[in-house]
């Protein structure tokens, strides 16, 4: 029987991370992405870091 990688458990498929090659199971990832959820959650980390943080000095004499 597979073991997943991230939960540690013995199950009955698993699938590979394209991103970091790891075997998870269906609850430790997304098997349609082939991502598992470090991978996913790195993703969407990086995604997200879009910041609008703009300094807008205004020199009004
Ligand atoms: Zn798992
Ligand atoms: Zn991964």
């Amino acid at each position: 029987m597979p073991v997943c990688e991230l939960c540690g458990k013995k199950v009955k498929v698993v699938y590979k991370c394209k991103a970091c090659g790891a075997r998870f199971c269906e609850n430790c990832g997304d098997k349609n992405r082939l991502l598992c959820d470090d991978c996913i959650e790195y993703e969407e980390g990086a995604q997200g870091k879009y910041r609008l943080e703009q300094d807008i000095e205004t020199d009004n004499d």
